[in-house]
């Protein structure tokens, strides 16, 4: 007789599909993002009371006032920031970690800032968990992390009221910087591609709601105190 095989089944597996087939017919092409989508779970990333809500295209609540964005948001940022593998990129606003472990499952170097205590222990560990080799910073991240630039990707996931010049300055020749800029209710999202070490071309992806981005070169005008990194 045979004995029988076990199989670990994935619970999400499915609801993972449906979403990704969702993005796709809302106008996501890129199909890298979307393998990464349907490979990534996002069960781990949100807060548990919303655990049942993990696939549905929203934001949910993380605490502390902040939230893991909407999959369609994260999709569309994602396709914008045009990552190759290999790519160096920044991430500010580590919040729940998803996105940046959507960058590194597309295989990109993935930096990422967080500037609320709580989530950045929280991701730094899930990541550690899932074996994602994601360099962390706690601090304002509307600075950027200067020591590790130029990246060819920097993405920003709070909403800015301007494009900060430090994160810019940090942008490679040819790079691509993904934010959202605006007031504090709504933002345009915008890329701007370094074409050369003065010249930025910048194009209008439409209007978005995103958290505020707190720091210095942000809302409130002021750096958090202290900073560290992993
Ligand atoms: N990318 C996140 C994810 O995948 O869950 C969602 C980010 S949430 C919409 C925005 C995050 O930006 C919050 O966690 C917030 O604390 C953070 N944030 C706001 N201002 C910041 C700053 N100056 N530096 C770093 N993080 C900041």
């Amino acid at each position: 007789m045979t004995p029988p095989t076990t199989h670990r089944i994935d619970p999400y597996a499915e609801l993972r599909h449906a979403l990704v087939e969702h993005l796709r017919q809302r106008g996501i092409r890129d199909e890298r993002v979307l393998a990464a989508m349907e490979k990534l779970p996002r069960e781990l990333f949100v807060h548990p009371a919303f655990i049942h809500r993990a696939y549905e295209d929203v934001a949910l609540p993380l605490g502390y006032n902040q939230t893991i964005s909407q999959p369609y948001t994260v999709a569309f940022m994602t396709s914008l920031l045009e990552v190759q593998p290999g790519d160096k990129v920044l991430e500010i606003g580590t919040g729940s970690g998803y996105q940046a472990a959507l960058l590194a499952l597309m295989g990109a170097r993935v930096y990422t800032v967080e500037r609320q205590w709580e989530l950045y222990q929280r991701a730094r560990q899930l990541f550690v968990r899932l074996g994602l080799p994601i360099q962390t910073r706690f601090g304002d991240g509307s600075l950027g992390w200067a020591e590790h630039a130029p990246y060819d990707g920097i993405i920003v996931t709070a909403g800015a009221p301007h494009v900060p010049k430090p994160l810019m300055e940090q942008l490679a020749h040819g790079g691509r910087l993904v934010i959202p800029v605006g007031g504090t209710q709504s933002q345009v999202l915008l890329r701007l591609r370094r074409l050369s070490e003065s010249e930025y071309e910048t194009e209008e992806f439409g209007e978005f709601r995103f958290v505020p981005l707190i720091g210095r070169e942000g809302w409130h005008g002021r750096a958090d105190q202290g900073s560290s990194s992993s």
